[in-house]
């Protein structure tokens, strides 16, 4: 079905080419729990392993279960292709080492979760990798620090805890003048931002958060824009346009282009997932559809709970600051409304008079909101970074990221907004 110029509500539902089960008619997508698929005959098996068709071979590469998600979440974020993975730091991983190995570089701005921040410092240094840190304050910091050996630029939508929502058309643009993609990671603002609309090259999520929407899931996912011209760029991209010896010399943008643009995801899964694994079980993938079906509903009732929680805070005389996209100023707020189309998502922060000690009772106070490192729940969820997430920085790293001894995080749930701020009151009482 084509459902490309469809709303997202009916993409979520309808997106891809799944229709029914082939074998049985079944409408919803089934678990295919299996890890290998019978080939019909040698040929078949020998045209699938040469890419001259494609089909399922194992499940650690592709499975149905993944297809019909991967299909899905690519039609919804605007993109040609999807490789969904074992987790968001799995998509993280790939997004980068797709395209830079060792002695190359990426730029990537400072307002980063913390897991990808020590991923790209830490880890990615022992493969000879540099990430260049940059403020994306001024998107003109991301020009300043490339060089020849740039592969991509790296930033999240809409970063906690600072929540002010990235430069991405302006960095998109610095990057395509220079031959740069910009990778979004896009797990805080699915739904109500689209940033390949806006030039990126290719969009991640941790699905473990409002993709999954239930709590129950860890994943992630890769999504191929397409348009991004990496032959155009061949100098800046060896690794799609040279022959790639562990695929019998296969020129990534040469050996897919009947296939579409989509050298950069197809080479992603039968390079690095071949050889890395960290594939999404099919159980996963399948629980990933089930939150897709909801996720455009369930994106505005998180919207509309996190305005009424926000404004509601605004005006308590316990609360000194909100952290909110949608009560910033300047030109904060202008690109949260450039770039946040459909709700100004359902993160918050705020400060709470009486600092960290006050924000500890404010914690153990609440009875509804859940004390957990996540965001992205049904549930409202709730933290005090400074005295856990944050715990081991500095006072002066810990202002760096926006934290203050005071500052609560809020990812605000869809439960009815009235109970929402019925316990958060209760619990600046006991705060
Ligand atoms: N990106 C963001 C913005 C996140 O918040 C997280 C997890 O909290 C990740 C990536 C990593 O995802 P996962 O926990 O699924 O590996």
């Amino acid at each position: 079905m084509t459902t490309t110029s469809k709303h997202p509500e009916t993409i979520a539902l309808h997106g891809g080419n799944w229709r029914s089960d082939p074998a049985t008619g079944a409408v919803a997508v089934p678990i295919y729990q299996t890890t290998s698929f019978q080939f019909r005959d040698t040929e078949h098996a020998a045209n699938l392993f040469a890419l001259k068709e494609f089909g399922n071979i194992y499940t650690r590469i592709m499975n149905p279960t993944q297809d019909a998600f991967e299909q899905r979440i690519a039609q919804l974020e605007g993109g040609v292709a999807a490789l969904a993975l074992g987790s968001g730091q799995a998509a993280s991983l790939f997004a980068v080492t797709n395209i830079c190995h060792a002695g190359d570089n990426f730029v990537s701005s400072t307002d980063l979760y913390g897991g990808t921040w020590n991923l790209f410092l830490h880890t990615m240094k022992t493969m000879g990798i540099e990430v260049r840190f940059v403020d994306p304050s001024d998107p003109e910091n991301f020009r300043r620090a490339t060089d020849a050996r740039t592969r991509c630029y790296y930033a999240e939508t809409l970063p906690n805890p600072k929540l002010a929502v990235f430069p991405i058309g302006e960095v998109a643009k610095i990057g395509r003048e220079l031959g740069v993609p910009l990778i979004m990671d896009n797990t805080a603002a699915p739904i109500i931002c689209r940033p390949l609309d806006h030039g990126a090259a290719v969009v991640m999520h941790s699905t473990t958060k409002y993709i999954g929407g239930h709590g129950t899931s860890i994943g992630g996912v890769l999504i191929d824009g397409g348009n991004f011209d990496w032959e155009k760029n061949a100098a800046r991209f060896p690794m799609l346009n040279t022959p790639d010896p562990s695929y019998h010399g296969a020129v990534w943008t040469q050996a897919v282009k009947p296939l579409g643009p989509v050298a950069y995801i197809i080479k992603a899964r039968v390079t690095l997932l071949r050889d890395i694994g960290a594939p999404v079980s099919p159980f996963n993938a399948f629980q990933f559809i089930q939150g897709l079906e909801t996720l455009p509903l369930r994106m505005r009732a998180h919207c509309d709970n996190a305005v009424a929680v926000a404004d509601h805070l605004s005006k308590h005389a316990k609360v000194t600051k909100v952290i909110f996209p949608g009560l910033m100023t300047g030109e904060a707020k202008r690109r949260a409304d450039a770039y946040l189309k459909r709700g100004y998502g359902a993160l918050m922060g705020f400060e709470i008079k009486g600092g960290k000690d006050a924000g500890r009772r404010f914690i153990d106070a609440l009875k509804l909101l859940y004390h957990v490192a996540n965001i992205g729940d049904a549930r409202s969820l709730a933290i005090h970074p400074a005295s856990t997430t944050h715990s081991q920085l500095t006072p002066e790293e810990q202002a760096k990221t926006g934290v203050s001894d005071g500052y609560i995080r809020l990812s605000i749930g869809i439960e009815h907004k009235d109970d929402i701020i019925a316990d958060i009151d209760q619990a600046l009482a006991a705060a």
